[in-house]
């Protein structure tokens, strides 16, 4: 039945639907043709979905989404710099909500490499590998392979290195994730009409063995770096967009953006939906990596104003669904939960104060580099707590008396703040890495871990963590997203919806 779907109008549908529901209830025990036993909820219209997007919230769980969720609840933290009008996040609309495992074949905490493996193939595979089984001896086909094989256009976004894991897991195949050269290579190969994001760190000076530039201009790709040109680019037209980029070929954190001209996640999403929409139709996957990267580092505001930038691109998908919802779907998910983000905290109880988080304004990744200016120069203690007062609030009681510092935190940030200056201090002592984790500034780390500690956010990692996440859909197969499942299952789910294999 299921594949014999043709277009129809929404009237016709209705009747269908209505028409199929009494043939179920008459015929119990007559299952669709799944054959994997599970029981499948019914597809919300009996439309193929034409246009597919899939976004993946990089170290995104339901903690990140409430943390988001919570600042956008709040007026004052939604108004930093000015830039934030969303009142509520798009993803919450969408009308059916799942649960997905994360874990890999061979570790229980996943990474984003067989993560995304799983979610852009349907098979799950060893930690780092793209795309590959587990004996890297056959190549995954991706559901992005299997739209361009079927005549759809193909779209694949990122706010990070266009290279980077999960991108990667839809366009390349490679036994490790850090094979940047080989992987960013395949773009070309693969013949998708539209990359857009960071730039491709396989093309960075001492990388890889070519250009990839080179490369994807003889391959037919037009490639632009700024929104101008890539508002230029006709339709049709194969094209690689980047934007401004950090040393990992990163978009900058949304919240160092905004206020700039660069490109953001939900201008990618927007253009790629112009030079993508073709009576075939497309598929377009887009991630939010620094989600994850900010949790990596437990700096929470920087990943809430990331999650936001994430939840605006769903937007641009959400408007374009609105105009084709029967022939639309548009899914939902995280690859796996980073830091072991928690709304509580222990020394604040029941008590949440998430307003206290509206001053912070820079990243932990732009704080790292104005400390490390500070080296050398004889800055003082007392000077380094007036420039937090400044980036981060923590300390100012004129702002909030909450944000003063107790004698326990200041001992805390003076000895962060003599490690950052003068080194010396050894990662490998357990008290250290606890406090500092694998890489991070001494002095930013203990910054954020205090500022989040007094707004009622903790952390218990430095990596990612092996809780479910959350899965959000609507539109055409959009209901069968519904319940409890593997990752595998977010692949197949789409697949079938699309029809793409
Ligand atoms: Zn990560």
């Amino acid at each position: 039945m299921q594949n014999t779907r043709k277009p129809r109008s929404f009237f016709q549908s209705l009747v269908f639907g209505l028409m199929m529901s009494m043939l179920v209830v008459s015929i119990s025990g007559c299952d669709d043709d799944d054959d994997d036993g599970s029981v499948n909820a019914p597809s919300s219209t009996d439309e193929t979905a034409k246009y597919i997007f899939f976004f993946i919230g990089d170290g995104m769980a339901s903690p990140q989404v409430n943390m988001t969720e919570a600042a956008l609840a709040d007026p004052n933290f939604r108004l930093v710099n000015g830039a934030i009008t969303l009142g509520a996040m798009n993803l919450q609309h969408f009308p059916t909500a799942g649960m997905a495992t994360t874990y890999a074949e061979d570790r229980y905490i996943t990474g984003s490499a067989a993560a995304a493996t799983a979610l852009a193939t349907g098979e799950k595979t060893s930690i780092g590998t793209i795309s590959k089984n587990v004996a890297h001896t056959q190549d995954l086909k991706t559901m992005a392979e299997m739209a361009k094989e079927k005549g759809m256009k193909v779209g694949i976004v990122s706010s990070v290195s266009i290279d980077h894991a999960t991108p990667a897991c839809f366009y390349a195949h490679a036994d490790s994730r850090n094979e940047y050269y080989n992987i960013a290579s395949q773009m070309d190969e693969s013949g998708f009409d539209y990359f857009g994001g960071g730039y491709a760190k396989g093309n960075f000076p001492g990388k890889g063995a070519g250009d990839v530039e080179i490369q994807m201009q003889n391959a037919g790709y037009e490639i632009v770096d700024n929104l101008g040109a890539l508002k230029g680019v006709q339709p049709g037209q194969k094209c690689w967009a980047y934007t401004e980029y950090d040393g990992s070929g990163a978009l900058f954190y949304e919240i160092d953006r905004m206020g700039t001209d660069h490109i953001s996640l939900a201008e990618f999403t927007e253009q790629g939906i112009r030079l993508l929409d073709n009576p075939n139709g497309f598929f377009m996957m887009i991630e939010g990596g620094k989600v994850d990267w900010a949790c990596h580092a437990n700096d929470v505001v920087s990943a809430t104003h990331d999650m936001v930038a994430f939840d605006d691109a769903i937007g641009i998908a959400l408007d374009f669904y609105n105009q084709h919802p029967d022939e639309t779907l548009i899914v939902v998910t995280g690859d796996h939960e980073c830091g072991g983000l928690s709304l509580g905290y222990a020394s604040t109880g029941y008590d949440t104060a998430f307003s206290l988080l509206k001053y912070q304004d820079i990243s932990y990744q732009e704080y790292t580099e104005i400390v490390g200016s500070w080296k050398g120069t004889g800055k003082t203690f007392a000077a380094a707590l007036e420039d937090v007062k400044e980036h981060f609030g923590l300390g100012d009681e004129t702002l909030d008396p909450a944000l003063a510092l107790t004698d326990y935190e200041r001992d805390q940030l003076e000895e962060a703040f003599d490690d950052s200056m003068n080194g010396g201090f050894d990662r490998n002592d357990e008290e250290v890495f606890l406090k500092y984790g694998p890489y991070y500034d001494p002095f930013t780390v203990t910054v954020t871990h205090i500022l989040n500690q007094k707004a009622g956010i903790s952390w218990t990692s430095y990596y990612h963590t092996g809780v479910p996440v959350p899965v959000y859909a609507i539109g055409a197969g959009g209901n069968s997203f519904s319940g409890s499942y593997d990752n595998t299952d977010v692949a197949k789910k789409i697949i079938e919806a699309g029809e793409l294999n």
